[in-house]
């Protein structure tokens, strides 16, 4: 029998419902459902089943439907439109052969499948979806619930028939596992697990999640309730699980999202807990075994292995998971301890803290010990790796002991750290990819060699001389057993050799006995020696690869797998500093302490607590690549600039009202790079500072006060600037312009009135400055000066066009007024082509106004302007900034001035750029919601539009991009007067690689 045409559709609703409405064929696999939109503009949808369906299953669906309508009224479903009889479903002859009709409302959203990312919001708010609608099902009965469908989780075990279609045996084998372990856990336990209506079929193109807009989106409605059945309630949760993981990179995280969700609405008992895992597998095992079978009947079907290969995908890296961590992980997700019985290993050393002997034959209860900081923002350690390279670790660790008087060093448990840099403790290839960074022990720093001692009776489980693997050496691990029977262990690991002697697998130790000793580099794994101490309470079959080190993300469950070591060392807790505060913790007491109006970055702000080169870290070891922030030009912490400040200011740190050389060296390699006649320089503190003196120089030298600005311009945070600022005089809580400011156009041309295909564009938008000139004159007011970034940043990533600002310094000098080129963002190479912005133009301004990037995040600034406007200013009122030029900060623009020349970076700048812009570009002529991609250098600007053609600027885009970058490891900003320019003004050695 043909499919039914929209035709019929358009028939039965007319005579079934009395309706007229336009209808639209959905997609379905056996039924034919019909879009409706009636005159009214209400959307619902129009079902009739598949030929010879029986009624109880449309009945099921109906009294669910409206079962959950009455029960939980708020959540969004479809809701069942009856006939106007009052009929929910109905029998009509359709091309002659009787089905059944019913309708339903029709809910928007887009279906899950289409969604992307499956953020963790989103994922989390499936499952609360489900968990909602089951909690309201409890008490719901209906007779065709009592279903035999092989899609039934409570008895996949049919599968085992049809294992054989399974041609490749590795894949069969993994299936079996999977079997083997549902047909041991579940099966047996299926008698004891709550019974419920489920709708057992949470797929992702069931799912509707609310439009993209929304942030953070979230899934609003589940739809198709056609695999309604009574089966165990766990089930659903595993299901919506099973495919939610589908590719997803971390489908554990994935899944354990949707068990929270669920778990926040409808609690999941323990032991439905621990069925999870092996559900889970079942289910794609069902998947894959029965795109097997199909296989087996339908060889040349090639949608089938199309569709099964991320069930598969997902199977193996499933089955790279410990069954009994993801165990702990869905615990955790449920908010219960991870490591059910970890509490009771714990809470026994408690109790029997006084019975462990020394690990090394000192009490650390009384010996003087020293904790150290090892943390990611440990200003111990710093951000130069060259730092933690082992002889400089171990000298410096030796000293810092020394110093305290100590004899034992203490490195600290579930401290994150970033001195873990090889491979191995990467998640991907990516320098923003998580590491793995928690330390899971506890160090004790002493001499190489010195005695190790077993503080609890026990077994010796396992004696591995991991030499080969750098980063470990000789491990040793003791297997101990609490009072009541329960098994933990102790890990030592950077032993020396002698370990292997004393120990072989299966000795009894005794309390006290020696089990080795501390190794020396290189033997243990090259590390300053210290013994690396771990108390793990299931050893996850892992053995000697047992992690030391764990991701952040899972931090809390590896707590549990490894509990804090102290609880036999027992070093006293005043030793170890007070812990740092938490992300919220800092955001409230900024909230409490600090002016409100000092904006946070992003969605989720951030606390960075280490930077180096282009990368900023995260409190937890996280790695974003700095995209934006021009101040670190030459990287963050460069050893050489602070190596230059801090020799400096442990030497002398005083004013400019002395002689220093530091001043006068400065000041000559910065006018050197200056073109004549820019030869006189004022040292100051911030760019605001340096632009206020320009203003008062441009006053002092012309004698007039008026001024012109560029619109959408920024200056700087003082009063003064504030004034000759539109981008904050005109914007929130700003009072307009004052009468001696004047705002030209920002010579945008892309967006402007002149675009980059008039060749006269830049003399054009000069002639807007020449009428304001004009119109002064004519008032007759004087000119004091025309200042403008010479690549507007603030303004929108903005590239002058050509011939612009000679024609405006042109008009602008007619008038006597003098030309000040904020040069604050682009200065100093990063445009590639020019060290100065102004240069791009072949222009010459009569004062430069230098900052940010000037001293690489060292308080510097400077103006730079001609001896006849220095002559002028010098009234006879004194000039003094009491900071300003101080030799630490001229010792820090040396350096700066060092490093660019030294590195290149200006041509690497060039280099980098041009890649980077040729690669944006050729993304905006793929993706209509790139408007334009501009810039020069590293100082690039990617415009986002709405519409290409009206150029309709689209700032919730862009807040979107940059907040989805910053989830993805990297830090981008909005510039531009409608935020919708995404800045790229990294710190100058931000790579090739980067760029990618
Ligand atoms: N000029 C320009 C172009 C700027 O972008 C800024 C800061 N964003 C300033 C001046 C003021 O700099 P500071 O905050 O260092 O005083």
């Amino acid at each position: 029998m043909s499919s039914l045409t929209e035709q019929d559709a358009l028939r039965l609703a007319h005579e079934l419902y009395n309706l007229r409405v336009a209808a639209r064929r959905l997609p379905g696999e056996y039924d034919d459902n019909f879009h409706l939109t009636g005159d009214d503009q209400r959307a619902s949808v129009l079902k009739v089943t598949r030929v010879g369906q029986a009624p109880g299953v449309v009945d099921l669906q109906c009294r669910v439907l409206t079962y959950l309508a009455d029960r939980a009224p708020t959540l969004v479903l479809p809701r069942v439109c009856p006939t106007p009889g009052g009929e929910p479903y109905t029998i009509a002859l359709v091309q002659g052969v009787p089905r059944l009709v019913w309708m339903l409302s029709y809910v928007p959203g887009q279906v899950l499948a289409e969604a992307n990312p499956h953020s963790a919001e989103m994922l989390h708010s499936l499952g609360r979806l489900l968990g909602r609608i089951d909690a309201a099902l409890v008490d719901f009965a209906h007779p065709a619930a009592q279903r035999d469908l092989k899609w039934d989780l409570a008895r996949a075990g049919w599968i085992r028939e049809y294992l054989d279609c399974i041609e490749d045996s590795h894949r069969r084998a993994l299936v079996e596992r999977c079997l083997s372990r549902y047909e041991h856990e579940v099966v047996p336990a299926l008698g004891g697990l709550r019974a419920s209506v489920i709708h057992g079929d949470a797929n992702d193109y069931n799912v509707l999640v609310d439009e993209p807009g929304m942030q953070p989106r979230r899934a609003v409605s589940l739809i198709d309730f056609g695999d309604m059945l009574l089966s165990k309630v766990v089930c659903e949760p595993a299901i919506a699980a099973a495919y939610a993981l589908l590719g997803k990179r971390d489908p554990l995280s994935a899944a354990a999202q949707v068990v929270a969700g669920y778990h926040s609405a409808f609690p999941l008992t323990e032991a439905e807990i621990a069925l999870l895992y092996p559900l889970i597998c079942a289910r794609l095992s069902v998947s894959v075994t029965n795109a097997a079978q199909r296989k087996a009947l339908e060889p040349d079907d090639p949608y089938i292995t199309i569709s099964e290969a991320p069930a598969w995908d997902a199977l193996e890296r499933l089955s790279a998971i410990h069954p009994r961590f993801a165990h702990y992980t869905f615990r955790q997700a449920c908010g219960l301890p991870p490591v059910p019985y970890s509490a009771a290993v714990v809470g026994w050393l408690q109790a029997n803290a006084a019975r462990c002997a020394p690990v090394l034959g000192v009490d650390l209860r009384a010996t003087p010990s020293y904790v150290f900081d090892l943390s990611v923002g440990s200003l111990f350690l710093g951000a130069d790796p060259a730092v933690t390279e082992t002889a400089a670790l171990s000298e410096r660790i030796a000293r810092e002991l020394r110093a305290a008087g100590a004899s034992v060093g203490v490195g600290r448990y579930d401290e994150a750290r970033l001195i873990y840099a090889t491979p191995a403790f990467a998640s991907g290839e990516r320098p923003t990819d998580e590491r793995r960074t928690i330390h899971l022990g506890v160090d004790l720093f002493a001499e190489a060699g010195a005695p190790i001692f077993a503080p609890l009776e026990g077994e010796v489980y396992l004696v591995a001389n991991n030499a080969a693997r750098l980063d470990y050496g000789p491990l040793l691990i003791l297997k101990h057993s609490t009072d009541a029977g329960q098994t933990f262990f102790t890990l030592y690991g950077h032993l020396g050799e002698d370990a292997l002697e004393h120990c072989s697998a299966g000795r009894r130790v005794a309390a006290g006995d020696q089990i080795g000793s501390i190794g020396a580099p290189p033997i243990n794994g090259d590390w300053p020696p210290h013994l690396h101490f771990q108390i793990i309470t299931d050893l996850l079959d892992l053995g000697r690869d047992f992690p030391g080190v764990a991701y952040a993300s899972q931090r809390e469950i590896w707590k549990s797998l490894s509990p804090d070591p102290n609880l036999i060392l027992g070093v006293p807790a005043e030793r170890f500093p007070p812990p740092e505060p938490s992300t919220a913790d800092t955001l409230s007491a900024r909230r409490a302490l600090i002016g409100r109006n000092l904006s946070i970055s992003y969605q989720q702000p951030l606390k960075i607590v280490r930077g180096w080169m282009q990368y900023l870290y995260d409190e937890t070891g996280r790695a974003f690549l700095d995209v934006y922030n021009n101040v670190p030009l030459v990287g963050h912490s460069h050893p050489r600039v602070v190596r230059a400040a801090q020799s400096q200011l442990g030497l002398l740190n005083t004013n400019t009202r002395y002689l220093h050389d530091n001043l006068t060296r400065y000041a000559g390699r910065l006018t050197a790079l200056m073109p004549e006649p820019l030869s006189v320089c004022f040292i100051l503190n911030s760019a605001s500072e340096a632009n206020e003196l320009a203003l008062r120089l441009a006053r002092a030298y012309t004698g007039h006060e008026h001024v012109i600005v560029l619109d959408a311009a920024y200056h700087g945070h003082t009063g003064g600037l504030i004034d000759i600022s539109p981008y904050k005089f005109n914007g929130p809580g700003g009072t307009g312009p004052k009468p001696w400011v004047h705002v030209a156009p920002i010579p945008d041309d892309y967006r402007g009135a002149y675009k980059r295909d008039d060749p006269e564009a830049g003399v054009k938008y000069a002639r807007h400055v020449a009428a304001i000139v004009d119109q002064l004159q004519a008032e007759g007011h004087g000119l004091a000066a025309y200042i403008a970034e010479t690549l507007p940043s603030v303004g929108g990533q903005i590239v002058f066009p050509p011939g612009y600002l000679a024609e405006v310094y042109r008009h602008v000098r007619a008038a006597g007024g003098v030309c000040i080129a904020d040069e604050v963002q682009v200065g100093f190479g990063r445009l590639g082509t020019h060290f100065w912005g102004f240069e791009t133009q072949g222009v010459v301004p009569d004062i430069v106004v230098l900052g940010k990037p000037i001293g690489n995040g060292f308080p510097l600034a400077a103006v730079v302007t001609t001896p006849a406007i220095a002559g002028k200013f010098d009234n006879g009122m004194e000039f003094f900034s009491t900071f300003g030029g101080n030799p630490v900060a001229c010792a820090a623009g040396l350096a700066v001035l060092d490093v660019l020349r030294d590195e290149r970076l200006q041509e690497h700048a060039l280099r980098v750029g041009g890649r980077l812009l040729a690669g944006l570009r050729d993304m905006t002529a793929r993706h209509v919601i790139l408007g334009d991609a501009r810039g020069s250098g590293l100082f690039l600007g990617v415009e986002l539009v709405r519409d290409r053609a009206t150029r309709e600027p689209a700032p919730d885009a862009a807040s979107y991009v940059v907040n989805r970058l910053r989830d993805s490891g990297i830090l981008a900003g909005i510039d531009g007067p409608h935020h919708n320019v995404i800045k790229i003004r990294p710190p100058l050695p931000f790579g090739h690689s980067d760029a990618e």
